[in-house]
């Protein structure tokens, strides 16, 4: 089902802050919430300033001590509450993401299964955080506990409303830590609704808490000092600035920023399932996924590839098959990626540009567009556009192909597409990213595997999700206790 085709009405929440388990509309500067379909305003959202952020942090603190001192799997009850209503309401929480950010009905209910399978993890922690505990000498034990790092926030991007807060707070919650969302000002509607069902689930008041606005808001997180740790997801801009002011007050930060994802395609790689994949990478979302492919090394014979893939672009139409792109500007700054490609001597395969979708002349779509002959040294093969635009660059050999990769500031993620092993395992081990793929357009690690990048795709040790989130959101307490009577046996007086 696409936009154009939804028929059942939707409810628009207000973006309010949730406070210590209370709705509110702070006074002060609001801005418009559109709908990318058609450029409707469908809401209004708050950019709080730090009075707010200060209120939300108190709330916090004070249910921090009674949510830390409840065991772990009691805690995860609540939890298991909450995937069930997230699986229960996918149709409307589906709904609200296509309304606030555009993608298309079958993208926003694999963002919410997404959320449930995120859920499902945070479910299985007790599981996964038993301690450590050793006899080290004759009758002294060495064990570590974990212990929740306090106060927490999380601050995240547009493109994915529902799923980006389930990355944190799922986990962060379950591990006994108190929580401020700072959702984007683009889309905050879902994260109402994700405090609703958290309530309906059982969480305590003020365990969970959202402030919504923009810079000045992320600011007063970074600078409030009872705010303990910061994860961020977006922009590789924003994410130095919130690294480097969060650790300058001491705070723990893992910060996710933006990417350029190269897919590798071999002369050898399955014609079909190759062009297929990856112009669902490139075109999924409407391209705005920090894990979308957006540069394709065509490397030696690979044209009967790319042709192929022309014909499954043209099969496309967007306002059905690709949702809009967030806002106007987000469009004017993509086309105009394209037409200086063009100008640079770059040649247009298929041309997204200036697309109307009939009913929704406002709406912000681009067609899917691919580009070819682009060299390395052009913008567009060097800076995140975040759009459905793929430009090909052609390299004779793998190495070569390589070594355009490594030069790129990011590194989220890289394919290959080959059906030779040796091929295959050189990329994974030779790509400069963090998550590397064969034979897959999209390789997003599934829970319980950590998601994150590396270079300028993310500042900070250790991933947002799975495992390694579980460091990130507690701290270790080294207890070493003697139970023997007997004076000098070991050397642990
Ligand atoms: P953005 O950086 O503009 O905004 C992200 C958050 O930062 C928002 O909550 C916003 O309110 C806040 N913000 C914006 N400007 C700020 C400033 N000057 N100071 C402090 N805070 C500020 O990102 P976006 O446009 O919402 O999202 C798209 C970007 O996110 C892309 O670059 C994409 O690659 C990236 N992204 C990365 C990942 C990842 O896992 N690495 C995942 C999703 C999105």
């Amino acid at each position: 089902m696409s936009v154009v085709e939804r028929t059942a009405p939707i409810r628009y929440p207000a973006a309010l802050n949730f406070i210590g388990g209370s709705f509110s509309d702070p006074a002060g500067e609001h801005l418009d919430v559109t709908n990318p379909a058609d450029g409707s305003v469908i809401s209004r959202v708050p950019l709080s300033t730090e009075s707010e952020v200060d209120k939300a942090a108190a709330a916090a603190k004070k249910a921090f001590p009674a949510w830390a001192a409840t065991p772990i799997k009691e805690r995860v009850q609540v939890f298991f509450r909450y995937k069930t209503l997230l699986e229960k309401n996918i149709d409307e929480l589906a709904a609200l993401v296509t309304e606030e950010n555009g993608k298309i009905d079958s993208e926003a209910r694999a963002e919410v299964l997404k959320s449930a399978e995120l859920t499902e993890f945070a479910c299985s922690l007790p599981q996964l955080t038993a301690g450590e505990i050793l006899e080290v000498s004759r009758g002294v034990e060495c064990r570590v506990e974990r212990f929740p790092v306090g106060v927490v926030a999380s601050i995240t991007p547009f493109n994915f409303p529902n799923m980006v807060p389930n990355w944190t707070l799922p986990n962060a919650l379950a591990l006994g830590n108190c929580m401020i969302l700072k959702p984007s000002e683009l889309v905050p509607l879902s994260a109402v609704r994700i405090a609703e069902l958290l309530r309906e689930a059982g969480l305590p008041d003020g365990v969970f808490n959202i402030v919504n606005g923009g810079q000045q808001t992320v600011e007063a997180i970074c600078d409030h000092p009872d705010i303990e740790a910061i994860t961020f997801v977006g922009s590789t801009r924003v994410a130095k600035i919130v690294y480097r002011r969060g650790t300058a007050s001491l705070k723990r930060v893992l910060a996710l920023g933006g990417a350029k994802n190269h897919l590798f395609v071999m002369p050898d790689a399955e014609p079909e399932m190759t062009s297929s994949n990856v112009v669902a990478s490139m075109s999924g979302c409407a391209g705005q996924r920090c894990m979308a492919a957006s540069v394709m090394m065509a490397v030696g014979k690979s044209d009967h590839i790319i042709e192929r893939m022309v014909e499954v672009i043209r099969g496309m139409v967007p306002g059905t098959h690709i949702g809009p792109v967030i806002s106007r500007e987000a469009k004017q700054r993509i086309e105009k990626y394209i037409g200086e490609a063009e100008r640079a001597g770059a040649k247009i395969l298929v041309d997204g540009r200036n697309y109307v979708v009939p009913g929704r002349e406002n709406g912000y779509y681009i067609g899917p567009t691919l580009i070819d002959h682009v060299t390395p040294d052009m913008r567009i093969a060097q800076e995140e556009v975040f759009g459905p635009v793929m430009v090909i660059i052609r390299a004779k050999n793998i190495d070569e192909a390589l070594e355009v990769q490594s030069k790129s500031r990011y590194g989220n993620a890289a394919s290959v597409f080959t059906e030779s092993g040796g091929i295959a395992r050189h990329v994974m081990e030779t790509a400069s990213a963090g998550m590397v793929g064969v034979n897959v357009g999209v390789p997003v690690p599934r829970e319980p595997f950590g998601f994150g990048g590396w270079n300028e795709s993310k500042f900070g040790a250790g991933d947002i999700t799975g495992r390694s989130s579980i460091d990130f959101w507690t701290k270790p307490k080294k207890m070493t206790t003697k139970w023997n009577r007997e004076a000098g046996t070991n050397w642990m007086s």
